[in-house]
């Protein structure tokens, strides 16, 4: 058994940075067709769509705002027409908008729900349509150890990402007899943009917190990606997995 994915079409949504564009980099040397989602970073999708093809691999870019349906219907219309077919789906898209619970307002809780929540319900939704058709596909949401761990000014994102694995369980169950696994992946501190502010508020303290005295990088996160794209993860669905260096278990 080989770790390949000579054949086989990926998307990420919000691929272009960060971690997703560690996935989108690590699903194309394994040998997928990456279709990169982004919504605002299209300098940044277009640089790494060249630099992919540049190594010898297939890749295509696309706009959507994850949580518009009209925008994910266009997005999967794209996938139709350039692959006729996704056998991996990666909801990776993400965003944070931090405030005390009383200081919160309607607009910052939905904002974050309807990207990390109801973004992953509209792709999974259509992706499985297609996937259903192969009797094959992996779904792997982006979660995080805020789902299942509290987090000071994150109630909006907390729950969405728990949400997010809920939403994974469930489709496991309804998706595994037709050749489908869904897991999620729960990165702790990565260093990307979207932790900076965490990282640099909370500093030398945060270290203290994770038992491997470190911040992850997004290559972490996207090895496991790896993993549960290829067929060595067939019999695994359903399950929430960290990327934390220690951190949900101290
Ligand atoms: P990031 O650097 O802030 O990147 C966020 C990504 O999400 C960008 O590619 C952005 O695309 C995309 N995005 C945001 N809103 C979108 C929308 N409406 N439609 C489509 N794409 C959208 O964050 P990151 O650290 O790489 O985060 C990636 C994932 O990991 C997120 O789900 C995040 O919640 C999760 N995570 C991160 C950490 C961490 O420590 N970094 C920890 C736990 C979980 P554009 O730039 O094109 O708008």
């Amino acid at each position: 058994m080989k770790l390949d994915l000579s054949g086989k079409t990926a998307l990420v949504t919000g691929g272009a940075r960060g971690i997703g564009a560690s996935i989108s980099r690590t699903l194309a040397a394994a040998g997928a067709k990456v279709v990169i989602n982004f919504n605002k970073s299209g300098e940044k999708a277009g640089k790494l769509r060249d630099e992919i093809r540049s190594e010898g691999f297939e890749s295509e870019i696309f706009q959507a705002d994850v949580s518009e349906p009209d925008q994910v219907d266009r997005l999967f219309q794209f996938i139709r027409s350039y692959s006729g077919r996704l056998d991996i789906l990666v909801n990776n898209a993400g965003m944070i908008r931090d405030a005390l619970l009383l200081a919160m307002s309607a607009a910052e809780w939905d904002k974050v729900h309807d990207v990390n929540l109801r973004g992953a319900f509209l792709t999974t939704r259509i992706a499985a349509e297609l996937m259903v058709l192969k009797h094959y596909g992996k779904i792997i949401n982006i979660a995080s150890v805020s789902g299942i761990r509290g987090g000071r000014g994150q109630t909006n994102y907390a729950s969405a990402k728990g949400g997010l694995i809920s939403f994974t369980r469930a489709c496991a169950v309804e998706l595994a007899p037709k050749g489908i696994q869904v897991n999620a992946v729960l990165p702790g501190f990565i260093e990307t943009e979207m932790s900076t502010r965490a990282r640099r508020r909370a500093g030398e303290a945060l270290l203290d917190r994770i038992p491997a005295q470190r911040f992850g990088n997004p290559q972490e996160v996207a090895n496991l990606v790896l993993f549960l794209a290829s067929e060595f993860s067939d019999y695994i669905t359903g399950q929430a997995i960290p990327v934390d260096g220690g951190l949900s278990v101290s």
